[in-house]
């Protein structure tokens, strides 16, 4: 099979990460005789430097060709000040926007091996293995008007949260889809008590889930459901929620999982004419300058983000079964980086994977 791919490395370790998600890649495309064709293009600070815009032209028409787009991470603190066009940040939602891809799939596995690197306490977080579906073209994060505004002396800031039921509808949808292929159960997070916006999510999700009557729904206001993911996360199949609620909501699942650096994302859109999704796959971190250029980055999402892509936008199940595994057999042998806390000492992001690799056969 042809595998185009367009790489997007962004800025801090999301050069590291991806260059390991790579290399795991080619590994698969070698072992399963596909031909891999690999294209770098510019997202984020450094096509600022390069470009002076965070989402170049250039960079649109290589995704537009692509059949999967694999990307890093954004964000340089240089650019913490800069105005709203001029911010790394403004690339990565903008090329979302531009391929359309309205939902994003974040996996939240606990991996036996890794109980202790989580701060919870092991009896809560075992057994925790949830998708939660994030809404991700549309909302607060897009809406309009928006601005600061100065007026009579006083300062006014305002953003427009604002959903139709088309968007709400096929968001939806995909999570039902997905919960019909796992422990067929939804649960929708909004805050219905107090915002239209939510009033109209749920109305819509209750009417979709009629068309799948083997899944069970349940409600959660956004509020407790923070509170049920430390407390009960077993109790979660799939999470269907809106983009800025999704947003905060997975950086919990990140305690679950041990650290953010596990966990990879699949954002998709509508079917190509061949029956593939339109996707972009990322890991779920941002650019950790903190730790960005030292080779101890944890490149494990950005490797599931590629066993995503295998998944969704390829079809190739067992490959994407092989890098889920692979995964699995790496964290069970502890090499892994700092950010888990392995009782040695830790590998480095080019050691894991390598041995992610090493692992696939
Ligand atoms: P971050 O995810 O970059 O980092 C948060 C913490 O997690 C840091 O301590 C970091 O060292 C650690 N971390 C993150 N990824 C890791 C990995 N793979 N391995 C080990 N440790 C890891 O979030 P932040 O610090 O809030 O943001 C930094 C920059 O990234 C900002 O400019 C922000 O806007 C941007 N950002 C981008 C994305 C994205 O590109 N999708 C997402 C979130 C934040």
């Amino acid at each position: 099979m042809d595998l185009n791919v367009l790489v997007l490395p962004g800025d801090g370790i999301g050069a590291e990460v991806t260059r390991e998600a790579v290399r795991v890649l080619g590994r698969v495309a070698e072992k399963w005789h596909h031909n891999l064709k690999l294209t770098e293009g510019l997202l984020g600070g450094v096509a600022i430097h390069r470009t002076g815009t965070p989402f170049p032209e250039e960079t649109a028409r290589l995704a537009a060709e692509a059949d999967a787009t694999l990307m890093g991470a954004v964000g340089l603190p240089e650019f913490d000040n800069a105005p709203p066009e001029k911010r790394p940040e403004k690339g990565l939602l903008a090329i979302r926007q531009a391929l359309g891809v309205y939902a994003n799939l974040r996996p939240v596995r606990a991996y036996a091996s890794q109980l202790d690197s989580s701060p919870l306490k092991n009896h809560l977080v075992e057994g925790t293995d949830m998708i939660i579906v994030r809404e991700l073209t549309g909302g607060i994060y897009y809406g309009t008007p928006r601005g600061i505004t100065e007026n009579g002396g006083e300062t006014r800031a305002v953003n427009t949260m604002t959903y139709t039921r088309t968007e709400i509808e096929r968001v939806s949808r995909m999570a039902f889809h997905l919960a019909q292929g796992r422990r067929k159960k939804v649960t929708s997070v909004d805050k219905s008590n107090v915002l239209e916006n939510s009033q109209l999510w749920r109305r819509v999700v209750v009417e979709v889930a009629k068309e799948y009557p083997d899944v069970a729904l349940d409600h959660l206001l956004v509020d407790n459901c923070a509170m049920q993911l430390i407390l009960n996360p077993r109790r979660f199949d799939i999470v269907l929620t809106e983009n800025m609620f999704g947003d905060i909501l997975s950086d919990e699942g990140a305690v679950l999982a041990g650290s953010i650096g596990m966990l990879p994302s699949a954002s998709i859109g509508g079917r190509k004419p061949s029956g593939v999704w339109v996707g972009l796959y990322e890991p779920v971190h941002g650019s950790a300058p903190d730790i960005a250029r030292q080779n101890k980055a944890n490149p494990l999402g950005a490797i599931g983000s590629v066993g995503a892509m295998l998944q969704y936008s390829f079809g190739l199940k067992e490959e994407a079964g092989a890098v889920d595994r692979a995964i699995e057999a790496v964290l069970a042998s502890g090499k892994v980086t700092a950010d888990l806390r392995p009782s040695g000492a830790p590998a480095t992001t080019e050691q894991v994977g390598q041995a992610v690799c090493a692992a696939i056969g």
